[in-house]
C-alpha cells in the first residue's frame, strides 16, 4: 500500500466537517474533544490538532507525494496506532532532489513609527465634553481607560491611535458629527496592520477575539483587522496564533461574509452574540447596552462553527 492508503486505514472513521477534515481525539496532547484532524490534499495529507498548546497546533504535520517520510511524520504514524514496517520504503525516503513547495505568504510584524502632530493630546485631559460624553455613551462607559486622543483643531473629532509594540504606528480619526464619506473617518495606518495585532502571540490567554473596528478591539483588548475581508498574510499571522480565535463578523450578511469563509476554511470558530437579539446589531450595540465584560461574556458563550445570521 501506498503511505496515503496507510495513512487512510489508521484515520479514525467518523466525524468530517464541511471541509473535509476528519476529526477526532488528537493522541498528542490528551485531547477528548475531537480536535485533532486529516485533510487528505491533493496530492498528500496536513493533521493539525486545534487544542491550543499541542505540538500539532504550535505546527502543522504533513506530507506530500515525493516528499520525504520523515522522523516527525513517522512519530505521528506511530502515535496514531500506525506501524512504520507497513510503510513503503521506496516512498518513505522521498524522491531525490525533491523540494517542497514554499509559503510565499509574507508576515508583517514590523511597522514604521508615526510622528504624531504635536497638538493632539489625551481626550480625557481635553475639555471636549461633547466627544467624551459621546463616547462614553457609545461604549458604556468602557473607553475611559482607553488611549484615546483628541485634537483641538478637529472638535467633533475623536482619534483612535494604533499602537504596535507599544509605539504608535498610525491612527484613525472619527468625526461624531458626520454621517458618511471622508470627513467620517479618515486616518493613516500601515497596508496589512491590525488593531492590536501584538496580541496574536499573547501567553496564557485562551481565546483571540477578532473584531472588525478598531475602536471595539481598542476596548475589548483584542485584535481588530480594520476590513471584513483578512489578506493572506493576515490570515497566515492568526493562524499562527496558540489561542483559539473566534471571529465575530457584522451582523450584515453582506459585511459578514469575507469573516465567515475565512473562520470556516480555518476551522476557527465564529460569533454573532447579537443574532438572538433584535436590539444588537453589531458588537458596538452589545458593547453600549452591557459594557465589556458583559460582551465577552457573550461572544464567548455564543461561538459556534456553524453560523445561522439573521436576515
Ligand atoms: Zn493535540
Amino acid at each position: 500500500m501506498s503511505i496515503i492508503d496507510e495513512v487512510r486505514a489508521i484515520v479514525p472513521r467518523g466525524n468530517i466537517s464541511g471541509q473535509g477534515w476528519h476529526n477526532f481525539n488528537c493522541p498528542s496532547c490528551g485531547d477528548s474533544r475531537g480536535r485533532g484532524g486529516v485533510l487528505f490534499t491533493e496530492d498528500g495529507f496536513i493533521y493539525r490538532c486545534f487544542d491550543g498548546g499541542c505540538t500539532y497546533n504550535l505546527r502543522n504535520l504533513g506530507w506530500r507525494k515525493g516528499g520525504c517520510f520523515g522522523r516527525r511524520q513517522k512519530e505521528w504514524f506511530q502515535l496514531m496506532g500506525g506501524d512504520v514496517r507497513d510503510l513503503p520504503i521506496k516512498e518513505v525516503q522521498g524522491d531525490k532532489g525533491y523540494q517542497a513547495p514554499k509559503d510565499n505568504i509574507p508576515t508583517f510584524t514590523e511597522f514604521k513609527t508615526f510622528s504624531m502632530p504635536d497638538n493632539w493630546q489625551i481626550l480625557w485631559d481635553s475639555d471636549n465634553e461633547d466627544v467624551k460624553q459621546y463616547l462614553m455613551d457609545k461604549t458604556n462607559g468602557a473607553v475611559q481607560s482607553s488611549n484615546i486622543l483628541y485634537d483641538p483643531s478637529d472638535p467633533s473629532c475623536y482619534i483612535v491611535p494604533f499602537t504596535h509594540k507599544k509605539e504608535v504606528v498610525g491612527y484613525v480619526k472619527r468625526d461624531i458629527t458626520a454621517r458618511k464619506g471622508e470627513k467620517r473617518m479618515n486616518g493613516y495606518a500601515p497596508p496589512q496592520y491590525m488593531a492590536g495585532q501584538d496580541r496574536i502571540f499573547d501567553k496564557g490567554y485562551k481565546y483571540l477575539i477578532v473584531v472588525e473596528s478598531p475602536l471595539d478591539a481598542m476596548m475589548l483588548k483584542t485584535v481588530g483587522v480594520r476590513s471584513n475581508v483578512l489578506t493572506k498574510s493576515q490570515v497566515k499571522l492568526l493562524r499562527m496564533s496558540r489561542m483559539t480565535i473566534v471571529m465575530v463578523p457584522d451582523y450584515n450578511r453582506k459585511e459578514a461574509a469575507g469573516f465567515i469563509k475565512v473562520a470556516q476554511e480555518n476551522d476557527w470558530y465564529l460569533s454573532a452574540p447579537f443574532s438572538k437579539d433584535i436590539r444588537f446589531k453589531d458588537i458596538g450595540d452589545v458593547i453600549k447596552y452591557g459594557g465589556m465584560l458583559f460582551t465577552i461574556e457573550r461572544i464567548l458563550a455564543e461561538r459556534t462553527k456553524r453560523l445561522v445570521l439573521m436576515k
